[in-house]
């Protein structure tokens, strides 16, 4: 029981310390997981992001009966994600014709997907509209024009139109969306031309606005600065409010909870809109950043003037370090606590590669297993091969059971695409 206190809330929900001290996610042992699975490997823990969509569906219903909670998939694009969220009530957005793909082979209906994009190519937006996507997000003139030319007769796409409202939320600058120079949606002074345009097309629908003005965001206030923004643009049935929640990644970050952004924001479209409006949200990181937690195995120690704790994956499997900065917590898998300050590093050819910056770890020898959790949201997503990494593999644990959702990559992957 002290064992199981220990855990910070960066870990998946009903992760604890088992009575030999080694870290249990899903009911799992995670030191047999990496026997079983192999190094590295994304554990995820069904119920953990089914407990967080519950609490967004819950948080609306609570305050409004018309409202519709996104996933934005670009955070996890797989498709068990996509299927397991849909089974909770969650449609998703996609920002490609590829996470458009996954997300119809997970099972999420069509008219619960909506397609963004600042750069649709036209094969992607006529595979959309073919598909029968619910929602187009219009991002540029550009998306309108095709849109007319795409939707065949006697059809109408409904659109959402994405606006910049020039606010920058306090986050990282590659982060920042809805800023007052950003490459994403209209700014305020040619929204007004491209909703007219719009409003007069047979081949749209225009169900509202939408704005993302970022992610990773612990102040909620900027979504009504935002809002606010938005009211010189007329009046609209529903709002699509983007995502942005923030998440803790490591045990002293205190991000707001899920309720009270959910109140933030509903709140807003009824006090600066008006009542009677339909609020769309499209969380990412919020619903699966905490499910997931990383395991590597530890290949070598090496004690230069800082102490290097080299493990078997790195930028390949997590690269929000090197892109953000970002820091993460990390312990030995069955020994939690400790007091060798170190950085846990990747394996790949760039000094860079720096999963975790002085982290404290317990005496870290070459064969233990180290976890790294909150690495549910972007780290499948960006994964990639440098190196010749091979992806590895997402096993979702529950009661006790694990089962591969995607398997690790395999030499022969690596070249499949060679002809
Ligand atoms: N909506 C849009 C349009 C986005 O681009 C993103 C993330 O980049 C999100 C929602 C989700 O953001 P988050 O993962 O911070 O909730």
């Amino acid at each position: 029981m002290a064992a199981a206190q220990q855990l910070s809330h960066v870990y998946p929900l009903g992760s604890r310390l088992n009575d030999s001290g080694r870290l249990e996610v899903g009911g799992c042992d995670t030191m047999e997981l990496a026997r079983e699975f192999g190094t590295p490997a994304f554990i995820v823990a069904e119920d953990d992001i089914r407990a967080r969509a519950r609490a967004f569906i819950a948080a609306f219903a609570a305050r409004t009966d018309d409202f519709e909670v996104v996933f934005a998939s670009k955070a996890f694009p797989c498709t068990a994600v996509y299927r397991l969220l849909f089974e909770e009530g969650i449609g998703c957005d996609v920002a490609s014709g590829g996470e458009l793909a996954l997300a119809l082979a997970g099972g999420v209906d069509p008219a619960c997907i909506h397609f963004h994009g600042n750069a649709k190519h036209r094969d992607e937006l006529a595979f959309a509209i073919a598909a029968g996507v619910g929602d187009v997000i219009v991002d540029n003139m550009r998306d309108l024009v095709l849109l007319e030319d795409l939707v065949p007769e006697g059809r109408r796409q409904r659109i959402f139109l994405r606006i910049a409202p020039g606010v920058s939320p306090e986050t990282h600058p590659a982060i920042s969306t809805g800023g007052p120079n950003t490459k994403f949606g209209f700014d305020l002074s040619h929204a007004p031309a491209a909703i007219e345009r719009a409003q007069a097309s047979d081949a749209v629908d225009v169900g509202g606005l939408h704005f993302h003005i970022g992610s990773q965001i612990m102040d909620i206030a900027p979504f009504r600065t935002a809002l606010e923004a938005l009211t010189g643009l007329g009046d609209f049935p529903a709002y699509n409010l983007g995502g942005g929640l923030g998440v803790a990644y490591r045990a002293h970050d205190d991000p707001p909870s899920i309720e009270d952004y959910v109140a933030a924001k509903v709140d807003a479209v009824d006090e600066i809109i008006g009542p009677g409006r339909r609020v769309i949200d499209e969380p990412g990181r919020a619903l699966v950043a905490n499910s997931c937690v990383t395991l590597y195995e530890v290949q070598s120690v090496k004690r230069n003037v800082d102490t290097y704790v080299a493990v078997d994956g790195g930028m390949s499997d997590n690269l929000r370090p090197m892109l953000y900065d970002a820091r993460y917590d990390a312990q030995v898998a069955d020994r939690f606590g400790g007091g060798t300050r170190c950085h846990v590093v990747g394996k790949h050819c760039e000094s860079g590669d720096i999963l975790v910056r002085d982290a404290d770890l317990d005496d870290p020898r070459a064969g233990d297993i180290i976890v790294t959790p909150a690495t549910g949201a972007y780290g499948h997503a960006m994964a990639n091969t440098y190196n010749g990494a091979l992806r590895p593999p997402v096993v979702f644990v529950k009661d006790g059971d694990a089962r591969v959702v995607v398997r690790r990559e395999t030499h022969e992957d690596l070249m499949a695409r060679d002809v």
